[in-house]
């Protein structure tokens, strides 16, 4: 979703190693789009991490294991997608230690990784991440694959200049948050980038992949 108000400092930003792009999905699994995005993903031959969300997981959780069972990577995204409007840090750390725990005990992997929703990094999201022992990563390229008028051509484009060494993708495997079906821009977009990131010989794949210090 957009980066209204994302504050990304060069650690959280996700800028990863010289030679690899790190490729991200935000807001499932679903249940109505995600099976596609790991037929793609086979089909071209490359790994990922989804960034969850509780409340998502909760409702599939043959397809979190799902995500596992096919080499890729779970993170955290939250419980709810919510903006944080003020803070309730009670609240934020009750939720996102739910959301790690239903990662772990439904996909059987401890995460690593936390991305808020909105890429809003509230003090309050910080110190619960934290506490959680999850890194924040936010993202350095993304496809603005969540408006209605998303085009495969048009996300692709709106990658493009930002795929270099140690990028960090943002995309999203669910319309949950997004304009209905916009999920499709995303997923249509995913051979064209696999293409450029090869021709520039940069390495697609998950965070795990991608460098960054604990
Ligand atoms: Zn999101």
């Amino acid at each position: 979703m957009p980066a209204v108000g994302r504050v990304a400092t060069r650690r959280t930003a996700g800028h990863g190693a010289a030679g690899h792009v790190a490729l991200t999905f935000d807001d499932g699994p679903d249940p109505a789009s995600t099976p596609d995005f790991l037929a793609a993903l086979d089909a071209l031959g490359v790994r990922a991490t989804f960034f969850v969300l509780g409340s998502m997981l909760e409702r599939s959780p043959d397809l979190g294991r799902e995500l596992v069972r096919r080499g890729h990577e779970v993170g955290v995204h939250g419980w709810h997608h919510r903006r944080p409007l003020y803070p309730r840090p009670g609240r934020d750390l009750a939720e996102l230690r739910a959301a790690a725990a239903a990662v772990t005990e439904v996909c059987g992997v401890r995460p690593r990784w936390y991305r808020p929703p909105y890429g809003v990094l509230s003090s309050g999201l910080a110190a619960a991440a934290h506490r959680l022992g999850l890194r924040t990563v936010l993202w350095t390229a993304c496809g603005r694959d969540w408006t209605a008028h998303a085009s495969p051509d048009s996300v692709y484009r709106s990658l493009r200049p930002g795929l270099r060494g140690g990028a960090t993708v943002l995309l999203h495997d669910s319309d949950c948050t997004s304009a209905p079906g916009s999920w499709r821009s995303a997923l249509g977009a995913l051979p064209a980038l696999a293409d450029r990131c090869a021709a520039l010989g940069l390495a697609l794949g998950p965070l795990r992949d991608h460098g960054l210090a604990a």
